[in-house]
């Protein structure tokens, strides 16, 4: 896709999952890729993706300021520039309501929502440096793609923790697209239906379980990481050039069909 190729990219929450799909698609599109991932398993997801010169694993949490501000040096370092930050890194957790607490309240917003502004605030400083300092001819100020979630817009009533994480995703989509318009760059999110990867395991596995979510999907089938890859790579690419602020959803219908019809 334009404009990606000799490009960098970090992903974080990239050892396995949809991270995994995006990192490897990035890479296929001929980007330098940091992996960055608070699971040290990231390491050897980075060896089977490319070689070491061009696909690096750093250990980042994302909620942590210093590891933040760590892997966008890393990625400096190693590779010289970030052009793109996809902020993947996501956690489910956490009860209903009345149960939830708030140890668990602050894990899951650390991870969904504090990491996504901590990551996204340290890269759009060092991009709008560049563009203040002129930029690079050819290449674009950049791009941030968020992962959000079909859960942005419907609750999950014992998840109540990620549901609200993902809603203010969405909007956090669209208020740093305004403040980094002017300098053209671009944020977008991606909000997944159910994607077949081990936080969908508990579901996947359950054949009642499965039988439910599917009679919700009009497509009727889970959807594959790298279908939100290819999304992914497309917001982060010049094809998107006119297009921020959006959060784009691949859920095989889900959105749509928005319980008119009968469900199990
Ligand atoms: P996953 O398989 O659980 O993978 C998530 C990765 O993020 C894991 O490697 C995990 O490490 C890592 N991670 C967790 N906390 C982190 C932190 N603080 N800093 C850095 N990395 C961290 O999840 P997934 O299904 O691929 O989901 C990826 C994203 O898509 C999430 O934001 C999720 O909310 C969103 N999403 C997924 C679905 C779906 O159906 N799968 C649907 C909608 C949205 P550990 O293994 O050590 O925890």
């Amino acid at each position: 896709m334009k404009g990606l190729k000799d490009r960098v990219a970090i992903v974080t929450g990239a050892a396995r999952g949809i991270g995994r799909a995006v990192a490897q698609r990035l890479f296929e599109e001929g980007m330098c890729v940091m992996l960055a991932d608070i699971d040290p398993k990231g390491e050897t997801t980075a060896l089977a993706i490319g070689p070491e010169e061009r696909v690096l694993f750093t250990e980042c949490d994302v909620s942590e300021k210093l590891d933040v501000r760590n892997a966008l040096a890393a990625t400096i370092d190693a590779f010289g520039d970030v052009n793109v930050l996809v902020n993947n890194a996501g956690i489910l957790g956490g009860s209903g309501f009345l149960d939830l607490s708030e140890a668990d309240l602050d894990r899951v917003l650390g991870v969904n929502l504090k990491g996504t502004f901590l990551m996204s605030q340290a890269v759009a400083k060092h991009m709008v440096e560049r563009v203040e300092a002129g930029g690079k001819p050819g290449v674009s100020p950049g791009a941030i793609v968020n992962m959000s979630s079909v859960n942005a817009v419907f609750a999950l009533p014992d998840q109540v923790a990620y549901s609200v994480s993902k809603a203010a995703i969405s909007q956090l989509t669209r208020a740093s697209a305004l403040a980094l318009a002017e300098y053209g760059i671009r944020v977008n999110a991606v909000g997944p239906g159910s994607i077949q990867t081990d936080m969908l395991a508990g579901v996947a596995n359950d054949p009642a379980a499965k039988r439910k979510l599917l009679s919700r999907t009009p497509m009727k089938r889970i959807g594959n990481p790298a279908e939100i890859a290819a999304l992914v790579a497309f917001l982060a690419s010049d094809e998107a050039s006119y297009i921020t602020g959006q959060t784009v959803y691949a859920d095989g219908g889900r959105l749509p069909l928005n319980y008119v019809v009968k469900t199990d």
